[in-house]
């Protein structure tokens, strides 16, 4: 952690996701007092050949955060390369890690055994005070912010100089302080799962963006299970959902092109809404901060979401290291404003690259496909976007 005068200041952390439990745990370790409140300890979640479904992409700059706390999960899979290709076009992208002189792009980690190896870390953290309920209600003063939480209707209040939301895109301390949020709906779903390949990932995310949404195949540590996120139109996505898993794997065989051989078996799939969405500010009140989810929703084609709230926690703990009594007035103005305009960007570039994929006026792909070929032969334009990619380099900021 950084340096400088251990932190004395209270803080509530709502929300004990992957992007609170390492808020909870940082802070905790810069000396802070710290009490999470969630609804309950993490779960595991659905799991197929030996693994949980759910799987983030994390990139170094979120890897190097989580080894930071000494909550790096034990079973991560590297990526080397990612390989990007189109429905309609005849070039492709490749980014090799190598290029950039790195061993690898980031990982894919599960969900599951990351907040595991977090809650295990808060446990045994002597300044966390772990409170299970749900947030309810939110009263913020000039000198200190109080919240209301439910336990089965038992109402109970907590008290400190900090609150941090960190409560999911559904944020009930956000909703509490009347933050408008902008909601993009993208009329999409991703279908996600895990499948048996015939060919070996060989450590390779492939994304192919077809155009009703891109189709995602990300490396496990097994080297032929593979997770699926694929981005699609609602009513492809439950005809798809409806399908038996023969006639799944053999469309997911042809949608991917064969990339991996045939697509031998699949899990049971899931469907979630996919819609973007921003808060007015991270900063409602002096002594509330929103966070990750709460702060804003990205659509995953990017593997982002987690990893912008990473990067919300590593600016947060920037500020703490220059004064962490939480009393400064405008102590998270600068705060609040930069990470307001990182996600409005990223926002943004998703949405463009959304709607730039998924036109299929000629021209368009035209000058797409050619897009694509002039990018790569430009290998100075590549290490620069995997650099953006890994959190290496923020070209936002
Ligand atoms: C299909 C799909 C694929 C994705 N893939 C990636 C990827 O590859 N890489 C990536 O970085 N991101 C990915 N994401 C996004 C990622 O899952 C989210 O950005 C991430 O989970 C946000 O973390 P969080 O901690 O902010 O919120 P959450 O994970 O939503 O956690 C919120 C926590 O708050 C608790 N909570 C909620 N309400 C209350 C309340 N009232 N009181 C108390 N506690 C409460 C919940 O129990 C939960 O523990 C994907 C998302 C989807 C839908």
């Amino acid at each position: 952690m950084s340096g400088g005068a251990p932190a004395t200041g209270s803080v509530i952390v709502a929300g004990g996701g992957p992007v609170g439990a390492a808020t909870a745990l940082s802070l905790a370790k810069l000396g802070c007092t710290v009490t999470l409140v969630d609804r309950q300890r993490p779960l595991p979640g659905p799991a197929a050949f030996g693994m949980d479904v759910r799987n983030v992409a994390l990139s170094p700059r979120s890897a190097a955060l989580l080894q930071q706390v000494e909550a790096w999960p034990s079973h991560a899979a590297a990526y080397k390369k990612m390989r990007v290709w189109e429905e309609r076009g005849t070039s492709y992208l490749e980014f090799d890690a190598t290029s950039v002189g790195r061993s690898e792009l980031g990982w894919l980690v599960e969900v599951a055994p990351l907040l595991e190896r977090l809650w295990q870390a808060l446990e045994a953290q002597p300044n966390v005070c772990l409170v299970f309920g749900s947030a309810v209600d939110v009263v913020p003063t000039a000198t200190e912010v109080t919240l209301f939480i439910d336990d089965e209707g038992k109402i109970t209040e907590l008290q400190a100089q900090l609150l941090i939301a960190s409560d999911g895109a559904n944020s009930a301390v956000r909703q509490a302080l009347n933050v408008p949020i902008r909601n993009w709906q993208t009329g999409q779903m991703a279908v996600t799962t895990v499948v048996r390949t015939e060919q070996p990932h060989d450590d390779t995310a492939w994304q192919r963006f077809l155009l009703d949404g891109p189709l995602a195949l990300l490396p496990s540590i097994n080297p032929h299970l593979c997770s699926i996120v694929w981005s699609q139109s609602e009513a492809q996505a439950q005809a798809r959902m409806a399908l038996g898993d023969a006639d799944f794997c053999t469309l997911l065989t042809r949608v991917s092109e064969g990339c991996l051989g045939q697509i031998q078996e699949a899990a049971p799939r899931q469907a979630f809404a996919l819609n973007q969405q921003l808060a007015a500010t991270a900063n409602p009140h002096q002594r509330v901060l929103l966070l990750g989810d709460a702060l804003r929703v990205v659509h995953p084609l990017a593997g982002l979401g987690v990893n912008l709230g990473f990067e919300d926690l590593q600016e947060l703990l920037l500020v703490v290291a220059q004064d962490a009594d939480f009393n400064v007035p405008g102590q998270w103005d600068k705060f609040a404003r930069q990470r307001l305009l990182r996600s409005e960007i990223m926002l943004r570039s998703l949405k463009g690259l959304k709607e730039l994929y998924g036109n299929d006026n000629p021209w368009v792909g035209w000058l797409r496909n050619a897009g694509v070929g002039w990018f790569g032969r430009r290998q100075w334009l590549q290490r620069k976007a995997i650099e953006e990619a890994t959190g290496l380099r923020n070209l936002s900021s």
